[in-house]
């Protein structure tokens, strides 16, 4: 599917849609050997794939979080993020594309990095009245690395220092991001409203600014982070000779001896964040599932998507997917469709439905011995909730068996 960002403006429309789950429906037909006029939506389920346009949002928002620099066009972001609701921290994420008409991603922020001269210096209180400073700097030792960051206000005080040891980390990198997340998140926290300036002696520490950088799972929170305030934000870079009072100020803390504490920060992972994408796209599908008015056997069986997890294998023999999707040879089908002359099953009593013939048609009462037992056993009922059979393992083994010794689903057509 590479590349499939760019028809994600196909999905705009519905036609673009069903256009392409027309696709996926030739393909399902085939491999659960279902009949012609079952749904869209019940083949999908029945056939466990996920339909193609959602699988494409799916595509187009693991590109965004993870892929390089080619920019999404306007167009594409505002049907992504009117399509995809993801969590918070995606969601915001995702937002700015819809306002944004920039050639560049919107955390393009490289106009908010001020580089220091080498030989500047900067006093620790001769800022504005409403500006707070961070300044954040780095460690690394033979076995361990660590970040120390301090916080001062207007006069000069210093009003907040923070230390934190890594060990279990290998990446410089990592470290020098949490440090940066920790500041955003104590500026959210403390709903600091005025001007803010960051300094720091690592350039790795901002690399996030960069829109040509893949992002990791932590540039994705800091930028979450950032992005609402950056235009209250400068961020600067001081070269290690640079003269900065309060970067000394932290340095000192750095050189301090450690206690024992050591941090292992908990940061989401791009692993994480994937799975998270995906139960949205499962969510996304369940909803549509909900809300479809075709499919109402299926539904009896797979109450949700998920469900229909347990089929063990793609591929499905015809008398299953006809109970499945109720499209079937039954006469109450048949007739439906006006393809028989009477909705009446041969022994007489009643319609013959999916239910009927699963549980009630007294010409197979004794075909249908082991299924009740089964039943009785595991659900502690006759006849089983319809949902029950697919989900218990134990239980679909017998249905399929019985289904298969009344020989009345044996016909094989593909004309109906
Ligand atoms: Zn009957």
């Amino acid at each position: 599917m590479y590349g499939c960002s760019v028809w994600a403006s196909v999905l705009k429309t519905k036609a673009g849609t069903k256009k392409l789950r027309s696709f996926q429906r030739l393909i399902s037909i085939a491999v659960t050997n279902s009949f012609k006029t079952a749904s869209t939506e019940s083949l999908l389920i029945l056939s466990n794939l996920i339909p193609i346009d959602i699988r494409v949002l799916e595509i187009a928002v693991l590109r965004l979080l993870g892929d390089k620099n080619r920019p999404f066009s306007k167009r594409v972001a505002q049907i992504l993020s009117k399509r995809f609701h993801p969590t918070d921290l995606l969601k915001s994420a995702v937002q700015p594309f819809s306002v944004h008409s920039s050639p560049v991603p919107p955390w393009d922020m490289r106009s908010n990095i001020l580089r220091l001269s080498q030989d500047s210096f900067v006093g620790i209180g001769s800022f504005g009245k409403n500006t707070v400073r961070f300044y954040a700097t780095f460690f690394r030792t033979k076995d361990r690395m660590g970040y120390c960051y301090g916080k001062t206000s207007y006069s000069g005080v210093v009003e907040d220092t923070n230390r934190a040891d890594y060990s279990g980390w290998s990446e410089y990198k990592q470290v020098t991001h949490s440090a940066i997340l920790r500041i955003f998140s104590q500026i959210k926290e403390t709903r600091c409203s005025g001007h803010i300036e960051i300094f720091s002696d690592s350039k790795e520490s901002f690399s996030w600014t960069n829109p040509r950088s893949k992002l990791s799972a932590l540039e994705i929170e800091i930028l979450t982070l950032f992005y609402p305030i950056k235009h209250r934000c400068t961020l600067f870079l001081c070269p290690k000779t640079s003269k900065v009072a309060g970067l000394e100020l932290v340095k000192g803390l750095c050189a301090l001896p450690t206690d024992s504490q050591v941090i292992r920060d908990t940061a989401p992972t791009l692993l994480t964040i994937k799975k998270d994408i995906h139960s949205s796209v499962l969510n996304l599908w369940n909803s549509e599932w909900l809300l479809s008015s075709t499919g109402t056997t299926t539904k009896r069986f797979f109450p949700t998507v998920t469900d229909a997890l347990t089929l063990e294998s793609r591929l499905m023999p015809s008398f299953l997917s006809q109970i499945l999707t109720g499209h079937s040879l039954l006469n109450g089908h048949q007739f439906r469709l006006k393809f028989g002359s009477t909705s009446r099953c041969a022994c007489g009593y009643a319609d013959e439905t999916v239910d009927h013939f699963l549980f009630h048609c007294t010409r197979f009462t004794s075909r249908r011995e082991n299924f009740v037992t089964v039943s009785l056993n595991q659900t502690g009922v006759w006849p089983p909730p319809l949902s029950c059979i697919p989900a218990m393992p134990n239980l679909l083994s017998p249905t399929s068996h019985f289904i298969t010794s009344t020989k009345r689903l044996a016909r094989r057509t593909r004309t109906q």
